[in-house]
């Protein structure tokens, strides 16, 4: 069956456009067709993962101190938006809901604010330019990383999960440095800690490198989640309810 024709001739409905920038190097911008077909548009461009989609602050239940001073801090990111000029480091254990709440405030900020937003995960992003080596392929490097400069807020999600190397620190702090430069806002979810509970676990800066580590102190504001991990509490409670029936 042939594909239907995309709507924005300009973006081929990809949610970004090339813009010529200084010295004639180009980059990608958000297209004005997605702000102007409103948030249906800017939802599709934002890659959220289906899991998430229905993430929301109403929707995020804070069982714990930490849990729930993360969710006011993010919230009020949310309300005051563009103001801050950080960007929100979000670290603690799996579970605790990080992905959940970075979601929550892509789509406040879609649906209140029509800001174009972005969610990547950051070991989803390693592999596709991992592949862009490969001579068969359409997309070089550059192509890939274009809206992950150029979008308003980017949400990179997972930071940490791979093995660390050289490369893995080179295209992060690529990254970072780029948007930092530029002024836009990075959001970073990890399941990383500073001071790790267990001795055994890597700290952040162990996965990224110390060098990066400091960067995003610079740059980012460091929210601590700490609490159960949710799904194991959904599980437990489903065990619970049906044992005793
Ligand atoms: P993390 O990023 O900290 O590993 P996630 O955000 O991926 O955790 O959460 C896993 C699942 O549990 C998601 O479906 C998320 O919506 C849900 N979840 C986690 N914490 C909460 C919470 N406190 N309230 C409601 N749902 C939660």
């Amino acid at each position: 069956m042939e594909s239907p024709s995309p709507r924005c001739p300009i973006c081929l409905d990809e949610g970004f456009r090339v813009e010529e920038g200084i010295g004639g190097a180009s980059r990608a911008v958000p297209c004005e067709c997605a702000r102007s077909r409103g948030p249906g548009s800017l939802i599709e461009s934002a890659r959220i993962p289906p899991r998430f989609e229905r993430c929301s602050f109403e929707s995020y239940h804070a069982f714990s101190h930490r849990q729930r001073l993360a969710k006011q801090e993010i919230e009020r990111f949310a309300r005051e938006y563009p103001v801050q000029e950080y960007g929100m480091l979000l670290m603690g254990p799996p579970g605790v809901g990080k992905t959940h709440l970075a979601v929550a405030l892509m789509n406040h900020l879609i649906h209140e604010k029509g800001v174009g937003c972005l969610f990547i995960d950051f070991q989803d992003l390693l592999k596709e330019i991992q592949n862009s080596y490969n001579a068969a392929s359409d997309l070089t490097e550059m192509a890939l990383l274009q809206p992950v400069f150029s979008c308003e807020v980017l949400v990179l999600d997972d930071l940490g999960a791979r093995k660390p190397s050289a490369w893995v620190a080179d295209t992060l702090s690529h990254v970072i440095n780029t948007r930092y430069n530029q002024m836009r806002t990075t959001i970073l979810t990890t399941n990383y800690q500073d001071d790790p509970p267990g001795k055994e676990e890597a700290t952040l800066s162990e996965k990224i490198s110390d060098r990066m580590r400091s960067r995003l102190h610079e740059m980012c504001r460091t929210i601590e989640i700490t609490g159960d991990d949710y799904r194991k509490k959904v599980h437990k409670s489903r065990t619970d309810f049906f044992s005793q029936r």
